[in-house]
């Protein structure tokens, strides 16, 4: 069978690559010059430190089963590190306290008064057999389990917030009970922390771009289905591109932006390869340098990631990048900047808010299926959400299509 994928990212790859291993003809149209979407390594540009830059760091999670199985399939099983679950927070005082998936863990967590700590656990627990409220958020429902505001602020969203690219504020319960029970109430490796240790270009795009060979069309956007010359479609691109593309009326979802900001300092700020900072609009801080191995000649090289504030989409480039600076040094001691860039990605995630309602896999024509991580997989809005439904994708037109024929 002659299938057609329109979108390169996650999604589109994952199908195509399930439709070339079940022997079919497969072609990937892809609107941008590289594959991968919105897992990019940003274009390189004079004076950037080895590696460039990604357009914001990933971080994956020992759920995240079939993320990891693309990872071999496309060749790049040995491009991440895999490490227990244990977070460094580091207090507005610059004390740091670590997130670890165990009791006296927890009890340790100095960011928080001790009863708001026992309460964790037990919090945690209540997880399980919770039941949200329409339109309740995970924020209403961890307070109707027993946390308290300070630790909804300084323990629950210092996860939340980068795993659902919301506050747990803003966030539907439905999408945190899934994340705790998935991630934390599961086997003990779903836990885990998967960072990517390669430029993420390089390891998701160029290394499936690879795989596909010449089955792939860059700088091919599609304008319209009926261009393409296919028994079968997978339409794996954003959802309004996807509406469009299917005649179909734009889903209501909000777009949740996430803004990077790239900073090598001269001297050493952070002494982890990872660390969250409370009360700051760095939320999360990765050093970038440790992480891929490759350590410039002085000082560090950091990425900084902010998740889910569209108000910093407005600040301009060379504001946001003093400002996070500032931020860093006031916390983490002084140091001269000596060169940064900022990435920003308005449509990052839909924003799964309170009620929101995904569209799954069907849609009006049985060989034509719908994937993207923003679709209902279940999942939130990640890569092993893109990859799940690309490989959902290709067993509906599979199973639809047979169907078709034995009928
Ligand atoms: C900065 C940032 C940080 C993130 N951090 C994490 C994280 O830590 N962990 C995590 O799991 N997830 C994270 N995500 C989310 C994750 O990257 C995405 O959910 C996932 O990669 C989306 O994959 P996708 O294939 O569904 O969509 P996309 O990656 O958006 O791919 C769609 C593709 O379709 C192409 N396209 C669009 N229209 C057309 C057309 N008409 N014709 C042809 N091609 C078209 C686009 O160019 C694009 O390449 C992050 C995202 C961003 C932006």
């Amino acid at each position: 069978m002659k299938v057609a994928v329109v979108g390169g990212g996650l999604a589109g790859l994952a199908a195509a690559l399930d439709l070339v291993d079940a022997g079919h003809a497969v072609t990937v149209h892809e609107a941008r010059p590289t594959l991968g979407g919105a897992v990019q390594t940003l274009p390189e540009r004079e004076g950037d430190p080895e590696p460039p830059p990604d357009n914001g760091q990933h971080i994956g999670l020992g759920c995240f089963t079939e993320y990891v199985r693309f990872l071999e399939r496309v060749g790049e099983g040995g491009s991440f590190l895999r490490t227990r679950l244990g977070l460094p927070v580091i207090g507005e005082d610059g004390r740091v306290a670590t997130i670890a998936p165990s009791f006296p863990a927890l009890l340790r967590y100095g960011h928080l008064p001790l009863r708001d700590r026992l309460r964790i656990p037990l919090v945690t627990a209540r997880c399980r057999n919770a039941q949200a409220r329409p339109g309740e958020t995970f924020g209403q429902l961890l307070r109707r389990l027993g946390a308290s505001d300070a630790a909804v602020a300084r323990f629950w969203d210092v996860f939340i917030r980068p795993a659902l690219n919301l506050p747990a504020d803003g966030v539907d319960a439905d999408a945190g009970l899934f994340t705790v029970r998935t991630a934390l109430l599961g086997p003990r490796p779903n836990s885990d922390v998967i960072l990517p240790t390669r430029p993420l270009g390089w390891m998701h795009g160029d290394a499936a771009g690879r795989v596909l060979g010449d089955r792939v069309r860059l700088d091919q956007r599609v304008e319209s289905l009926n261009e393409l010359d296919a028994d079968a479609i997978v339409v794996a691109v954003p959802p309004r591109e996807s509406a469009r593309l299917l005649g179909e009326p734009e889903p209501a979802l909000e777009d949740s932006p996430i803004v990077s900001v790239h900073l090598w300092f001269d001297r050493q700020l952070l002494e982890q390869p990872l660390a969250g900072l409370l009360g700051s609009d760095a939320h999360w801080v990765f050093d970038r340098g440790a992480l891929t191995g490759s350590r410039p000649d002085r000082g560090q090289y950091l990425t900084v990631v902010s998740s889910g504030v569209p108000e910093l989409l407005e600040v301009r480039g060379r504001e946001l990048v003093e400002r996070i600076a500032a931020q860093l040094t006031e916390r983490l001691g002084e140091a001269e900047l000596l060169w940064s860039r900022v990435s920003r990605e308005p449509y990052a995630t839909v924003a799964l808010r309170p009620g929101v309602r995904r569209p799954g896999v069907e849609t009006a024509r049985p060989n034509v299926a719908r994937a993207g991580a923003w679709t209902d997989t279940g999942w939130p809005a990640t890569m092993e959400s893109a990859i799940r439904s690309g490989r959902r994708a290709v067993q509906h037109i599979l199973s639809s299509t047979s169907a078709r024929v034995t009928a």
